[in-house]
């Protein structure tokens, strides 16, 4: 009986011990399983994180770019690798790999030794031109370790251009100015020292005069025309307008002109309407055919003509059969002052001003406006509205 007790016992002994080991195994995988769990929803929120940061960093318009404390890339965000026109992985490689500046490599050891935010700005070789405003700073930890660098770049070629063409333009300015105000002064100074008492000299002398200070009143009116167009003073009366009579208009102001130089005046417009202020429509009409005029053949024809596009826009040409405009200087004479002959077009009493205006005005029509020209057989100017 004893032993058959005994034998019992030893078997729920057994059958306890492999259900204990069951048990175990089975908290076990499930502890294993939870703790997987954990692991990978940490991950995820890591990688959550990373991509999120790394999305508001390409966002960014500004360059960013962060080094390792061994001077290696850590990070880079995608307007530094358009900047640098950077390829495949950054992460990993030195510097110099990546921006080949020993001036940026420089900036960077010293922010990193010194620890203070730096500011630089950068020239970058080849072309075009480009300028950037580097800061660099030391990246440093709570306990003050240091992480690594940080280096921003903000691009400043649009700045600097817009700056050059500020400074290019006063100094036309001041040119442009300077000669006929220099011609009024001698010629005054010339009849004062006694060229005064001679009738016929005094006569011709004043007529100078008088077309010089002409001249300059031409200049600050279309200075002032272009400087309200640009800062967008001028408010359009937009109304439906028949382009027939304006073209007429312009062409009976010119015509004394035209004569003068046996120029035909031909208007070939088809009876057409557009939606423009009429003034500056006038105004553009005007510029063109009198440069068609000027820089046309003599004894040759300056036409007006135009259709209805698909899109429901107008084109509009003025077309002269003189020397024409040669073709690096096509879009160029819309520039402010840009004169393909300078003296030529001095002599001819022009401010250099005149295409930049009617661009002006045809943008603000939400139209575009170029040139076409085969050198020797005329230039065409087209503007759409
Ligand atoms: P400008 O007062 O000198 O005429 P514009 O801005 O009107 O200034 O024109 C710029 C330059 O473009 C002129 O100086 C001239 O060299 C060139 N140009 C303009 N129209 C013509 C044309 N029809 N044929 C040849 N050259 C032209």
């Amino acid at each position: 009986m004893s032993s058959i007790l005994t034998i019992l016992l030893l078997a729920a002994l057994v059958a306890l011990h492999f259900w204990w080991r069951w048990k175990l195994r089975r908290e076990q995988a499930s502890s294993r399983a939870e703790l997987a769990r954990l692991a990978q929803s940490e991950h995820n929120a890591a990688a959550e994180a990373l991509a999120r940061q790394n999305a508001i960093f390409d966002s960014m318009i500004e360059g960013v770019l962060v080094l390792d404390e061994n001077g290696l890339v850590s990070f880079a965000n995608r307007a530094f690798a358009e900047m640098f026109a950077a390829v495949g992985i950054l992460r990993g490689k030195a510097l110099l790999e990546t921006v080949r500046s020993h001036e940026i490599a420089e900036l960077a050891e010293r922010a990193r030794a010194e620890g203070r935010v730096l500011d630089h700005e950068l020239k970058l070789p080849g072309e075009p031109e480009r300028w950037l405003q580097i800061n660099a700073a030391a990246v440093t930890a709570v306990d003050r370790r240091k992480l690594g660098t940080i280096l921003v770049f903000h691009d400043l070629t649009r700045l600097k251009q817009l700056e050059a063409t500020r400074q290019e333009f006063v100094g036309n300015v001041s040119h442009e100015l300077r000669t006929p105000l220099a011609m009024i002064k001698g010629y005054t100074e010339t009849l004062l020292g006694g060229a005064k008492d001679d009738p016929a000299t005094a006569t011709k002398f004043l007529q100078t005069v008088e077309r010089h200070a002409d001249r300059l009143t031409l200049l600050i009116e279309d200075l002032l025309t272009i400087s309200s167009l640009e800062s967008g003073q001028i408010k359009l009366n937009l109304q439906p307008v028949a382009l027939l009579p304006v073209v007429e208009k312009v062409f009976s102001e010119l015509r004394l002109r035209a004569d003068a130089k046996g120029v035909k005046l031909l208007n070939q417009l088809p009876p057409l309407s557009v939606t423009a202020d009429a003034n500056r429509l006038h105004q553009v009409l005007s510029n063109l055919v009198d440069n068609a005029i000027k820089y046309g053949r003599a004894e040759g024809n300056v036409t007006v003509g135009g259709r209805a596009l698909d899109d429901g826009a107008i084109e509009i040409f003025v077309q002269d059969d003189g020397p024409g405009i040669p073709v690096e200087s096509l879009e160029r004479v819309f520039e402010r002052f840009y004169r393909v002959d300078k003296a030529r077009s001095r002599e001819q009493g022009g401010t250099g001003l005149g295409l930049s205006i009617v661009k002006h005005i045809v943008q603000a029509h939400g139209g575009k406006v170029w040139a076409r020209s085969e050198p020797g057989s005329g230039a065409t100017f087209l503007f759409t509205l």
